[in-house]
């Protein structure tokens, strides 16, 4: 591809100096598990979330379930998910031992829509696990108002939500636990496997913390049956140099989504909806058309990438084959699945290549 979907290794040539040294700081430090880049690491995450706490993880994955897990979320209870969203969000919900419950999104943000929240709230219903989709705040302050009428806990997913913000506030602290992962391709990725939740609660903090060593605060004393899923240090360092340009790495992103908007506002595709108290992250810039799959190959053929966030719901994967939700109880997660189409997006991304995408696209049409 000319104009790949999203450029790793022109991310890590930009820092690779800073990047370089950390990584050997880290290799020369004696320190392998643990220790001070990750708690340094967990200071700056935790300030640049506008956040009390904030704890490394293995991966966003295990932010979700550990979250789940210090918010006592087991067998027999439900937690709201978005119909449309990455699986990662059930799978958290299924690893405690939970059920997921869906509820369909709004379809101008693709995010859950807050109105249909309350009609699928149950007597087991132990929390709402709202998502910040393509970096796309999700409405908090009618699902916190949820919560609190009926004394539930909020647990987001933030994996695609570096540097959002929902009414000014940095997404990090508006629920109980917010939980993020570093994978390589999030906006703020590590060069390998990582995962942060950063809370407001101090229980909770260190609840996750005891959870992800074992259940030990001292070694060999072990106080529940906790899990391996630690922040490798390795992994903190290089996320501590990233974490000093995500602001701008943002700011990047902002400017490409403009000039997309721009370019394709003349189109008949549907374009992002940004609501007035929404800063977006611009994890993804995911356009919405009929015609999906022509469009698509369209691109291919001019050598400009794109994805599918996400081609097949979560409730019509095998995986979830045992829950029995119809294929068609959920209409607009199947719909969008049909529909979206993310375009190339990354701070490295050049303005050129926007430009030609958005011909290419407006060409196809
Ligand atoms: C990436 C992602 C996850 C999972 O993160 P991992 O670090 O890959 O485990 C969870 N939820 C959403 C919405 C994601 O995009």
């Amino acid at each position: 591809m000319k104009i790949p979907f999203l450029d790793l290794g022109a991310a890590y040539r930009e820092l690779k100096p800073e990047i370089d040294a950390a990584v050997l700081r880290a290799l020369e430090s004696g320190w392998y598990i643990l220790g001070p880049e990750v708690e340094a690491f967990e200071a700056e995450w935790a300030e640049f979330c506008e956040a009390e706490h904030s704890v490394g993880l293995a991966n966003g994955l295990d932010a979700l379930t550990l979250a789940l897990r210090a918010l006592e979320v087991g067998p027999g209870d439900e937690v709201i998910v978005p119909s449309n969203t990455y699986i990662a969000t059930w799978l958290a919900v299924s690893a405690v031992g939970a059920t997921p419950v869906p509820v369909e999104p709004d379809p101008a943000t693709h995010n859950i829509d807050p109105d249909l929240i309350e009609a699928a709230i149950t007597g087991r219903t132990k929390a709402l696990l709202p998502v910040h989709l393509y970096g796309q705040p999700a409405d908090l302050d009618p699902i916190l108002a949820i919560a609190r009428r009926h004394n539930i806990a909020v647990v987001e997913d933030a994996a695609q939500a570096h540097a959002a913000r929902y009414k000014g506030r940095r997404i990090g602290s508006h629920g109980d636990v917010v939980c993020w992962s570093f994978y390589p391709g999030k906006n703020l990725g590590a060069l390998g496997d990582a995962g942060a939740v950063t809370t407001d609660r101090a229980d909770l903090a260190e609840r996750i913390r005891l959870l992800r060593n074992y259940g030990s605060r001292e070694k060999y004393v072990n106080e529940v049956q906790g899990a391996n899923s630690r922040l490798d240090p390795i992994q903190a360092a290089v996320l501590r140099v990233k974490l000093a340009h995500l602001e701008e790495w943002t700011e990047r992103r902002r400017t490409l989504a403009a000039a997309y908007e721009e370019g394709l506002k003349v189109s008949n595709l549907i374009l992002p909806l940004v609501p007035s108290w929404a800063e977006p992250a611009w994890h993804l810039y995911v356009i919405r058309n009929q015609k999906r799959t022509e469009l698509q190959a369209h691109l291919a053929e001019n050598g400009i990438g794109s994805l599918i966030h996400y081609p097949i719901p979560p409730h019509m994967q095998a995986a979830y084959e045992p829950l029995g939700i119809e294929a068609d109880a959920l209409p607009l997660a199947r719909r969008l699945a049909d529909e979206v189409l993310s375009l190339p997006m990354g701070p490295h991304l050049k303005a050129s290549s926007v430009e030609e995408a958005t011909k290419a696209m407006l060409a196809a049409r």
